[in-house]
């Protein structure tokens, strides 16, 4: 189906005809969602802006909404939600720096969700400084021997493959002696333990790397690249996490919205509607610069934007649902169970409880909302740095406990 009205690109239309016709071949309720995604895949609309063969069509990023959008709107699957680290983090980081190798052995599963992906980036000692990291990798022939702990791994405990950054060479400064490669979570000397939350659940974990040998094919980029490697997955993840676009009203501010009409007539008084105005407020102002951003980004890597998104989603969540929880009074404390599992999904809530303990998390994970200040200051605002006395000195002759 052409669309003839003006500022419609045909490379628009090209994707729509996909879209439509993927539906069509392909109908949402009667096609597994593995097979819904292969062929999605197939048909270059997994990320429009990969290269042809590896799930896209070298086209715009911001096409990838509209094909979404449309997909969500006939009942389709979402790849996001089996496989969030993969889709959203890891598949642009092989697409990158992969080998040509790697690129067609690991995205398409990855998208369909057949394999689950997670991010070993950081350790105990290493967070927010995550260039200072300590796990090793040596290299033994045609191999890399990595011993060493990581920690917060979300679905370390379900994942296929992990994204796994490591000290090379400790003889110069820190962001130079990093190396990124692919490893094999369900091969030998890699354990995976569980870290509860406070909501209950443990969706992330320890991995601890024991002489564990690593394929130098499984490399990204070349040795010493791992920062450059681990920036391309940042920069997406920060996208991921605060980026996403959901319709005016919807996500953590409808739900606000919902809690307040269920009080009684007494409670909804004009001081807690302000309060919930100013947050719908806040709310649609983040989803209409989101929206400003995706279509402003016209490469797949995002820049510092998306710290503006990560920071105002995170705090912006976290006022919502603690204002929601307000609302509900005694109820508010009422929690289904704090039994212990190990969730195949992160991220899920069934409850507005639930969502606010869960909400603590966003201005932590992915960069703690100090650092994307850190990085707005720095990097559009022009302000002086932050005090940085490792930069230039060897990574073995920092002083550290
Ligand atoms: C729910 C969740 C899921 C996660 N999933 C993953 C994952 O899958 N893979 C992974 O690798 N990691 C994951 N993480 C880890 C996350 O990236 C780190 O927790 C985060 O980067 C902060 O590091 P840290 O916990 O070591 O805190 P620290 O870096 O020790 O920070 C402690 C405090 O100091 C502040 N601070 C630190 N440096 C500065 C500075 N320069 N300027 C101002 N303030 C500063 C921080 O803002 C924070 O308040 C996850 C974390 C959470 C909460």
């Amino acid at each position: 189906m052409t669309i003839t009205e003006p500022g419609v690109t045909s490379e628009e239309n090209r994707v729509v005809d996909l879209v439509e016709d993927l539906l069509t071949s392909f109908p949402p309720d009667k096609t597994e969602a593995k097979v819904f995604l292969g062929e999605q895949f197939d048909r270059g609309l997994a990320w429009v802006h990969f290269p042809e063969g590896f799930g896209g069509l070298e086209a715009s990023p911001k096409l990838q909404k509209l094909i979404q959008e449309r997909i969500y709107a006939a009942g389709g699957p979402n790849p996001y939600y089996r496989n969030p680290i993969g889709y959203g983090m890891c598949g642009p980081t092989v697409v990158v720096w992969g080998s040509e190798a790697q690129k067609q052995r690991y995205l398409r599963p990855l998208f369909t969700g057949e394999e689950v992906w997670c991010q070993l980036f950081s350790e105990p000692g290493s967070g927010s400084d995550f260039a200072g990291l300590s796990s090793k990798g040596i290299r033994d022939g045609d191999e890399w021997i990595v011993n060493g702990q990581k920690v917060w791994t979300t679905l370390a405990h379900v994942a296929r493959w992990g994204l796994l950054v490591v000290r090379t060479d400790p003889d110069v400064p820190k962001h130079a002696g990093l190396t990124a490669f692919v490893v094999d979570m369900q091969g030998p000397g890699v354990e995976t333990r569980p870290l509860r939350q406070m909501t209950g659940e443990a969706e992330f974990n320890e991995v601890y790397f024991t002489d564990t040998r690593v394929p130098d094919s499984e490399r990204l980029g070349n040795p010493g690249d791992g920062w450059r490697v681990s920036l391309t997955t940042l920069m997406n993840e920060r996208v991921s996490i605060g980026g996403a676009i959901a319709p005016k009203g919807s996500g953590p501010i409808g739900e606000a919205v919902k809690v307040w009409s269920s009080l009684p007539a007494d409670r909804q008084d004009p001081s807690t509607k302000d309060e919930l105005m100013k947050l719908w407020i806040e709310a649609e102002v983040n989803r209409l610069t989101n929206i400003r951003a995706s279509q402003n980004r016209k490469v797949g890597v995002p820049g510092p934007e998306g710290s503006t998104g990560k920071l105002a989603f995170a705090e912006s969540n976290k006022r919502i649902y603690d204002f929601a929880v307000n609302l509900m009074g005694a109820d508010g404390m009422l929690y289904s169970t704090y039994q212990m599992n190990r969730p195949e999904i992160a991220m899920s809530s069934d409850s507005i409880q639930k969502a606010f303990l869960r909400s603590r998390a966003n201005s932590i994970e992915g960069g703690t909302s100090e650092v994307m200040r850190n990085i707005l200051g720095e990097r559009v605002l022009g302000l002086p740095g932050d005090v940085r006395v490792d930069r230039e000195v060897a990574w073995n002759e920092v002083p550290r406990n």
